[in-house]
């Protein structure tokens, strides 16, 4: 009974203990103290001089309490395992590590912390434009809406006409990031990605033009790294569009892989407009950029070599970035790529031999060499607006028509809406809808608080396009045939054709998720391990132990505290797990957070640990670590939505089953986790520590789906929400407007419609709703004349709304080969 109660009280300690992080020495007081009770409790003395039972009592307390002491420590523990690490680590190359130090953390160190602070979340400005974004959001970016015909632009042109191309630079578009000092827009990031996306709600072609400028690109690295006279010379005339930039990167041989790109400069010196001048003799093979057909300054990455050391930067320099006019002698540029079949100018560029200045150097040749850097931490901004601004309005758009779709589209008498089948994606896109809406936010959010989000804006692009795909296939699902038929008024397939871009474009999907996501993360958001691996990195071997050591021991506490914590909150179902105060029904949802982050924390470390130089190999489990990284952001991303738009009572339900939703992927890939770790033991451990009592999550409820497809259905605030960003008309002549227009009418009709098909299943009346039918129920009296215009109009609506589009033979050559026909063919 003794031991049993001594066993318990030690349990009891060490979980206290491990729970508070607490450093060695009050582990080695609670284990002498236990050994000291365990005596007293089998009637022994603690003092009595008996050798062998002393050992066995206090001896672990011993051993903690040398330990405790840092010398002895480094001696015994940190010194050998960090020389384990070192032997271990593997080879990171220039490029890698400049990919690491590039970006900060923020909300992703808290969920890989275990334990994260609500503040850090909730503390994060909303996603809300200032009053003159507002404005330009509500004016210029309508205005440039209404001017867009998609059709017009993917079949008629290959291109946006030049009344929209004029429009978008002087109004500012292609300068939103530029600052005003400059001539730019000055917006936030917040903005830009508002913009983004409305346009591309409309054409998916304008908002990737749009895009381009305003990411990774001539603007930013020039505003950034930029000497003052190139800053001077470019920065106004691409604020108002007087210069059209691209950036090339992509060559070849170099898509992913773009660090081992075949392009290289050579410093030279040449003569220049008259005088012999210090530059590089450059050489290109460029190709999938964006904008470059049309663009006039080139942004160029290359590998710079200075045989000569002229630079004193020795031989190799590195990647170097390099802005060069389009004009200048021996650019080729111009020619086009079809990029699935859409509008937006993309092309290859080449150069052999090109000598430019040195100050066609971003940054001048301080900055030659520093290219990756520089690229890297611009694209960390980048890729944490662009795409998720593209997605997210693609998820957005696919139920703003699919809802209205579903509600006017009748079927065996009913609307199909209301069928089980079609409402399960609908509800779909309800939550995918509000959930990406509220990380694109978030995310923006964060960059104009001064992040810099490597780790999220990975997580970010890879899921919402991923999502968009998902939900694109839904709405065409949804559609039948009505969005398959392409011409002017499907408003659905140009979006669909093009999702491959955005999964593919700033890194493509495959390799985010399962490459860079988690084995990224790992290494710059765990709170440890980054610096274990700096300090064994340590060229001077002393400090490098010392500097391993204090991270090696809250490391070892940090584990502890993960292991106790994830599994007693397994035990409790999370029920003790921290949420942040006042949170009312959401509480509990964040609770579960909390508990998952712990178990995610456990597990990514034990990862990372057992992994180690495999990590980068075994991308099937960093993939699903990345995906259960990414559901506790998109679910943290949606809670704080929730909160900040005020606890909507109607949004409750979507935020629930989100929630629902989020944990049981989470689970589900915590199971394929722990089903294919390749140490067996291991996994039954951690399974053991995440799900003792086995795995309980359930998505959420077919009742609960069912009434958010019903609700999204209907006119109103909640679908306006649901949807909001995406441009919206009602002009029955517009493509979309023409669903908008017959939803409303439908709607308008319901009660009277009921009526009717009460009728009809008396017998009062025989056929379903049509023309004929609508004058026989009001000579029969089920509905009034004037009942009878209501449905009438709903009835022409809908019939304007379902039709497609069909083309004369010789109109769909044309179509097709972008010319007019020859009389002999
Ligand atoms: C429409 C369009 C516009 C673009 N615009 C620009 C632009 O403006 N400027 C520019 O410089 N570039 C641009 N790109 C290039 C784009 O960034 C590349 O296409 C992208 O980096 C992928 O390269 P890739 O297409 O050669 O695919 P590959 O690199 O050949 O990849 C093939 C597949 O292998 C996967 N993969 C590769 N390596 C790994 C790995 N280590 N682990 C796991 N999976 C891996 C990838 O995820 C992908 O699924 C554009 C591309 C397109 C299609």
């Amino acid at each position: 009974m003794m031991s049993l109660l001594l066993i318990v009280v030690a349990l009891v300690a060490a979980a206290w203990l491990a729970m508070r992080r607490s450093p060695l020495w009050q582990w080695a007081v609670a284990a002498l103290v236990i050994g000291f009770l365990s005596r007293i409790g089998w009637g022994q003395s603690p003092f009595a001089a008996d050798l062998p039972g002393l050992i066995e009592v206090f001896l672990p307390g011993v051993i903690l309490a040398v330990l405790a002491i840092p010398v002895a420590r480094i001696a015994v523990i940190s010194k050998p395992v960090y020389g384990a690490v070192k032997a271990s680590l593997p080879k990171v190359s220039r490029t890698e590590q400049e990919a690491l130090d590039a970006g900060t953390v923020g909300w992703d160190a808290e969920l890989f912390s275990g334990k994260p602070d609500w503040s850090k979340l909730l503390d994060i400005r909303k996603a809300e434009l200032s009053a003159e974004e507002q404005a330009f959001f509500d004016g210029p970016a309508n205005t440039v809406c209404a001017m867009i015909d998609d059709w017009d632009i993917r079949h008629n042109r290959a291109d946006m006409p030049e009344s929209v191309w004029r429009y978008l630079k002087e109004q500012g578009f292609l300068g939103m990031l530029i600052a005003k000092e400059y001539g730019g827009l000055g917006f936030s990031a917040q903005a830009q990605s508002q913009i983004v996306s409305k346009i591309a709600s409309r054409s998916i072609a304008a908002g990737i033009t749009v895009m381009v400028p305003n990411s990774l690109g001539p603007g930013e690295l020039l505003e950034r790294y930029g000497t003052e006279a190139q800053k001077a010379r470019y920065l106004r005339r691409l604020a108002k569009g007087d210069e059209i930039p691209c950036f090339a990167l992509t060559g070849p041989h170099a898509g992913s892989d773009a660090a081992g790109m075949r392009d290289v400069g050579v410093v030279v010196e040449e003569m220049w407009e008259g005088k012999r001048t210090l530059g590089v003799r450059l050489s290109w093979d460029k190709r999938y950029i964006t904008l470059a057909p049309v663009a006039t300054l080139l942004g160029l990455a290359f590998h710079l070599h200075d045989p000569d050391n002229r630079l004193g930067k020795g031989e190799n320099v590195g990647i170097t970035l390099a802005l060069v006019p389009a004009d200048h002698k021996g650019v080729k540029i111009g020619r086009r790529h079809y990029p699935a079949r859409s509008a937006f100018m993309n092309g290859p560029t080449q150069g052999k031999d090109v000598f430019i200045p040195m100050d066609f150097l971003i940054g001048g040749p301080d900055y030659a060499g520093q290219g990756w850097r520089m690229l890297m931490e611009c694209l960390s901004t980048g890729r944490a607006i662009s795409l998720p601004a593209i997605g997210s309005i693609s998820i957005k758009q696919s139920l703003r028509v699919t809802s209205a779709y579903a509600r006017i589209r009748r079927q065996f008498g009913l609307y199909v809406g209301m069928m089980e089948g079609v409402a399960e994606p609908i509800a779909r896109m309800v939550k995918s809808a509000y959930a990406f809406e509220a990380a694109r936010g978030l995310t923006a959010a964060m960059v104009d608080e001064g992040q810099r989000p490597s780790v999220l804006s990975g997580v970010l692009k890879y899921q919402t396009t991923e999502v968009m795909r998902a939900r694109m296939n839904d709405a065409m699902d949804v559609h039948g045939g009505r969005a398959i038929q392409d011409g002017p008024s499907n408003y659905l397939f140009a979006g669909y054709m093009n999702t491959p871009v955005a999964i593919t474009v700033e890194g493509a999907n495959i390799l985010t998720r399962t490459l860079i996501t988690f084995a990224q993360g790992a290494l710059r958001a765990h709170p440890y391990l980054y610096k274990e691996i700096e300090a064994a990195q340590n060229p001077d071997r002393r400090a490098g132990i010392l500097a391993f050591d204090r991270a090696f021991a809250g490391h070892t506490a940090f584990m502890l505290r993960n292991i106790v914590g994830s599994f007693l909150h397994a035990l409790t179902f999370g029920a003790f797990a921290t949420a942040p105060a006042d949170k009312g029904e959401m509480a509990r949802w964040y609770r579960q957070l909390a508990r998952y982050a712990q178990s995610f924390a456990l597990v990514a470390d034990w990862t990372v640990a057992f992994l180690g130089g495999q990590l980068k190999a075994r991308q099937a489990l960093s993939g699903r670590m990345a995906d259960i990284l990414s559901e506790l952001y998109i679910l943290s991303a949606a809670l704080k939505r929730y909160e900040d738009e005020g606890r909507l009572a109607e949004d409750a339900s979507v935020v629930e089953a989100i929630a629902r939703d989020c944990i049981f992927q989470i689970e589900t890939s915590f199971a394929a986790v722990f089903a294919n770790f390749p140490n067996r033991a291991l996994a039954g451990l951690m399974r053991f520590l995440v799900f003792p009592l086995g795995r309980h999550a359930r998505p959420a409820a077919d009742r609960v789906n069912f009434a958010l497809a019903a609700a999204a259905e209907k006119p109103g605030a909640f679908r306006d929400r649901m949807t909001k960003g995406t441009y919206v008309s009602f002009d029955p002549g517009d493509p979309t407007g023409v669903l908008e227009d017959a939803l409303v009418k439908v709607v308008a009709a319901e009660e009277i419609e009921r009526k009717f098909i009460r009728a009809l299943k008396q017998g009062i009346v025989e056929r379903r709703l049509d023309r004929d039918a609508i004058e026989d129920a009001v000579t029969a009296g089920v509905i009034t004349s004037a009942e009878a215009a209501v449905l009438r109009t709903a009835d022409e609506a809908t019939d304007r709304a379902i039709r497609v589009d069909d083309f004369a033979p010789d109109e769909l050559i044309r179509i097709l080969s972008q010319r007019e026909p020859q009389a002999a063919e």
